[in-house]
């Protein structure tokens, strides 16, 4: 085998054991053109309008130019996919640029598409342009909707095709290459700590441990097993977090691997995601798990937890106790009971409880599943009900069915029952109409970046046309928030989009 000059920096294919990351240096592109940038992110890391409109930014952000005083890297990491222990996996098209501090803030920049990297295993490192705008637009979208999420910086065109497998058409074809520049306090995933736990390598792991808690859980004390798990116990509740505020806006990650899954417990790795439509537990967006369905909305919580097990038997070896581990993941079941309920009891306006809510609530789950219902608009539209008035509540929300000719006297029997106990509910709570409104309009987001939206863009994009990537980064900045001339984007999926969701490669 022909190995390059330099095997510290190169990037060619390989098992990388004992370490963490490799030096790896992004490959240049053909023609890169800067196509969006978040001003938001921009501010973050302490850069102006001005500095993104630079040649510098363009090069940097794309992968051609390494500024001085870097060293790029890529994350060796494993994971368990869809339930199986993959081996090594590790940043296969993702390229860590640099850290920087600005406010009081660490964050670390990467690129993703920007080549191959030692990861990359049979694949060739890059991103196309249709997953790519999917990445950008929702990160930002889910920072705005209050979601926990890496963000994104900059999206750009790299001027290489990109040979991929078109899910479309079976067919391979040459698509638009894309970078996405994207950020987060750090990037490290379960599957950073599996990898050292499954090679035996107890040094490595404690030091990436160690340095998690340093940099990232700063409030725990220094290195000791009560420290490791507490932990543990941090990164349960911040990823129970994360996954509660996926069931309330209605978001389907579609592959929960442990690989995916950031220790920060932010959303991480937007692939073949997808927004509720009809409010659906069965519904996931991944084409590639429709059979067993593991990835779906339903049993996203299940998920986490099922991750959470692999992850503690990662920090076992520091940690050399089972119970301690074992009650982490037991209290993680009853803090998600109690999380979900108040998610859910906030979502329809309850803001007190009451021992009946469970109910009302599991009746109000079933009623949306006997007919495909739009979640995100039911739950918009059932903050204009007013206390007593039952008879107008199916009114107020029967804009949400897609079927509008099909309403049966079984399902208006079915909304009427569950309104005459709702409205009897609400007399138990202190705000006026307009104050319970106000707040749930502020808890269920008017604008979501809807599958075929993010379509749309995409189509026009690959017409060079990309008005609608700005349309929409704009309009998802503001998802609880009434705007004008923005009505078209509150409405239901249409005809031609169902069943078609986008793809992760
Ligand atoms: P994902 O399912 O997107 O989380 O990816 C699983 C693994 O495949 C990760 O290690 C990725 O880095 C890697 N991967 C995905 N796409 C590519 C690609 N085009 N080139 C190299 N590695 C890839
Ligand atoms: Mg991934
Ligand atoms: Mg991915």
């Amino acid at each position: 085998k022909e190995l390059p000059a330099d095997p510290i920096t190169a990037n060619y294919v390989r098992q990388v054991e004992n370490a963490c990351f490799s030096f790896v240096t992004p490959t240049k592109t053909a023609n890169p053109q800067i196509l969006h940038v978040s001003p938001e992110m921009l501010e973050n890391l302490g850069l102006s309008k001005d500095d993104s409109q630079t040649e510098e930014f363009k090069n940097v952000f794309t992968g051609n130019e390494v500024l001085t005083n870097t060293q790029p890297y890529a994350m060796c990491y494993g994971g368990h996919q869809f339930g199986n222990w993959a081996g090594q996996l590790g940043d296969g098209r993702a390229i860590n640029l640099t850290e920087i501090v600005h406010n009081n803030q660490r964050w670390a920049i990467q690129l993703k598409g920007s080549g191959k990297t030692p990861y990359s295993r049979t694949a060739d490192g890059l991103a196309v342009l249709r997953s790519s705008i999917r990445e950008y637009l929702c990160s930002e979208a889910m920072f705005h909707l209050g979601v926990p999420t890496t963000r994104a910086l900059s999206l750009a065109l790299s001027g290489d095709p990109v040979l991929r497998d078109m899910l479309y058409n079976g067919n391979p074809a040459y698509e638009k290459g894309a970078i996405v520049s994207r950020i987060a306090p750090s990037f490290l995933r379960f599957g950073n700590y599996q990898i050292l736990a499954v090679r035996n390598d107890v040094p490595t792991l404690k030091t990436l441990v160690d340095y998690t808690i340093k940099h990232f859980y700063t409030e725990l004390g220094a290195p000791s097993k009560e420290t490791y798990l507490q932990f543990f116990r941090k990164v349960a509740e911040n990823s129970l977090e994360m996954v509660i505020h996926w069931q309330r806006v209605g978001f389907v990650h579609g592959v929960m691997n442990t690989d995916n899954m950031s220790i920060l417990g932010l959303t991480i790795d937007y692939g073949p995601y997808g927004w509720l439509e009809g409010y659906d537990y069965d519904w996931t967006p991944n084409t590639t798990d429709s059979q067993h369905k593991r990835y779906r909305y339903g049993n996203q919580p299940n998920i986490v937890l099922w991750n959470l097990y692999q992850l503690a038997n990662a920090l076992y070896p520091l940690i050399r106790e089972t119970e301690g581990l074992e009650a982490v993941l037991a209290d993680f079941g009853t803090a998600f009971e109690s999380k979900y309920l108040n998610m859910m009891r906030s979502k329809i306006g309850l803001f007190s409880e009451n021992e009946n809510d469970q109910k009302l609530i599991q009746e109000l789950e079933n009623n949306l599943h006997l007919t495909e219902t739009d979640m995100t608009i039911f739950f918009r539209n059932l903050s204009r009900f007013t206390k007593g008035n039952v008879e107008s509540g199916f009114k107020t929300i029967q804009d949400a069915f897609y079927n509008t000719n099909e309403q049966s006297l079984e399902l208006i029997e079915a909304w009427e029952k569950w309104f005459e106990n709702y409205s009897q509910r609400l007399q138990l709570e202190k705000e006026t109409d307009a104050d319970r409104a106000e707040k749930m309009n502020a808890i269920n987001p008017k604008y979501v970046l809807r599958n075929y939206m993010a379509q749309l863009a995409i189509d026009a994009a690959d017409k060079g046309e990309y008005n609608l990537i700005d349309e929409l980064f704009n309009l998802l900045k503001n998802p609880y928030s009434e705007q004008e001339n923005m009505e078209k984007w509150f409405a239901k999926r249409p005809d031609w989009a169902r069943n078609k969701v986008g793809c992760s490669m």
